[in-house]
C-alpha cells in the first residue's frame, strides 16, 4: 500500500512537472514568434520628482502580446526567456525600442530619462556595455538620458564582476540604478564601491508603509543610506497620497507608482504627460 501511494505521488509529481515543462515550452515558442513577428511591446510608467511634482522620467516595462491583444507580464516570461537563452535578444529589442521612443518623444519636446531594466543574465553577457553603446549611438540620443536598472541580487551575486560591468556602463555616460533595493543581501561595504546613481526602494516596503512599522523602519534606513551616499532615492509602488507625503518627509526624491499612473502604452503615456502639463 505504501509502495502504491509512493508511486501515485511520484506520478502526480511527474504530471505536474510535465505540465510546467509544457507551459514553459509553449511560452518559449511564443517568445520566439514574438521576437520574429513584433509581438513584444513596451509600456511606460512615469517617474516624478517628489519635491516639484514634475515628470522627470519613464520606466520601460516589457510585455508579450497575446493573439487577443492582452499582455503577458514579464515576471512570467522573463525567467523562461533566461532559461531558453532568449534574454539577450529580448534585452536588445527592449533597449532599441526604448531608445527609439525616447528619441521620438524628445523630438516632440518631451524630455525625460528613460529607465531600462536589465536581467542579471543579460547583464553578465559578453560585451553588454558595448552593445548598449551601439544601440544608444544608433538611436542618436545622449547616453545621459538613459538609465540602466539592475537588481540588487544581480549585482551582489558577483560583486567584483558587477563593479567592472557597471564602470563600463558608467563610462558611456549612462546612469545606473539599483532596483528592488532592500530585498537582496547587500554588503553595505560593497555598496560604497559600486558606481551608482540611484537606489530604488523596493515596493514590498513602500506598499506596507501605512500598516507596518518594520517596513517604515527599513524604508527610512534605505533613504538615509542613499542620501548619505549622495544617491538619488526613488520610491516605487506608491499607491496613495499619504505614502507619497511620508516619503517626501523622509527625503526620498523620486517617486513612481499607481498613485501617479500604471504603466501605459506609448500613446497613452504621451496623453498622460500632456494632461499633466495642462493641469
Ligand atoms: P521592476 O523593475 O521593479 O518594475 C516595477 C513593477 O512594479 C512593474 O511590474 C510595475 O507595473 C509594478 N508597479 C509599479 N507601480 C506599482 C504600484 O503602485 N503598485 C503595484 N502593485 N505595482 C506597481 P511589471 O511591469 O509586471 O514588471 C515586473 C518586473 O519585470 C520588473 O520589476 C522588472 O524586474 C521585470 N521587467 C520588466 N520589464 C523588463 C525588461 O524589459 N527586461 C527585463 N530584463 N526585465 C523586465
Ligand atoms: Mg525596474
Ligand atoms: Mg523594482
Ligand atoms: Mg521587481
Amino acid at each position: 500500500e505504501a509502495k502504491r501511494s509512493g508511486r501515485a505521488s511520484y506520478q502526480f509529481y511527474t504530471r505536474e512537472f510535465d505540465e510546467r515543462m509544457e507551459e514553459a515550452l509553449r511560452l518559449e515558442a511564443r517568445i520566439k514568434a514574438a521576437l520574429r513577428q513584433g509581438g513584444l511591446t513596451l509600456h511606460y510608467q512615469p517617474v516624478v520628482d517628489v519635491k516639484t511634482g514634475r515628470l522627470i522620467g519613464a520606466e520601460a516595462l516589457v510585455r508579450l502580446l497575446d493573439a487577443d491583444g492582452s499582455a503577458v507580464l514579464p515576471d512570467k516570461f522573463i525567467p523562461v526567456a533566461e532559461a531558453a537563452g532568449l534574454i539577450g535578444d529580448i534585452g536588445e529589442w527592449v533597449a532599441t525600442e526604448a531608445c527609439r521612443q525616447h528619441k521620438s518623444w524628445s523630438a516632440q519636446g518631451l524630455e525625460l530619462t528613460m529607465a531600462i531594466n536589465v536581467s542579471p543574465v543579460q547583464f553578465r553577457q559578453q560585451r553588454f556595455a558595448d552593445k548598449l553603446c551601439g544601440i544608444i549611438d544608433a538611436a542618436g540620443i545622449d547616453p545621459e538620458n538613459i538609465e540602466i536598472e539592475v537588481t540588487e541580487s544581480a549585482v551582489m551575486e558577483n560583486i567584483d564582476e558587477a563593479i567592472r560591468i557597471l564602470n563600463d556602463i558608467k563610462s558611456l555616460g549612462v546612469k545606473v540604478a539599483l532596483d528592488d533595493f532592500g530585498t537582496g543581501y547587500s554588503s553595505l561595504a560593497s555598496l560604497t564601491s559600486l558606481p551608482l546613481d540611484k537606489l530604488k526602494v523596493d515596493q514590498s516596503f513602500v506598499r506596507r508603509i501605512e500598516g507596518d512599522a518594520a517596513s517604515r523602519a527599513v524604508t527610512e534606513a534605505i533613504i538615509a543610506l542613499g542620501r548619505s551616499l549622495k544617491l538619488d532615492v526613488h520610491g516605487e509602488g506608491i499607491e496613495s497620497e499619504s505614502v507619497l507625503h511620508y516619503l517626501r518627509e523622509q527625503g526620498c526624491n523620486q517617486a513612481q507608482g499607481y498613485w501617479f499612473s500604471k504603466p501605459l502604452p506609448a500613446s497613452e503615456f504621451a496623453l498622460w504627460c500632456r494632461s499633466k502639463a495642462a493641469a
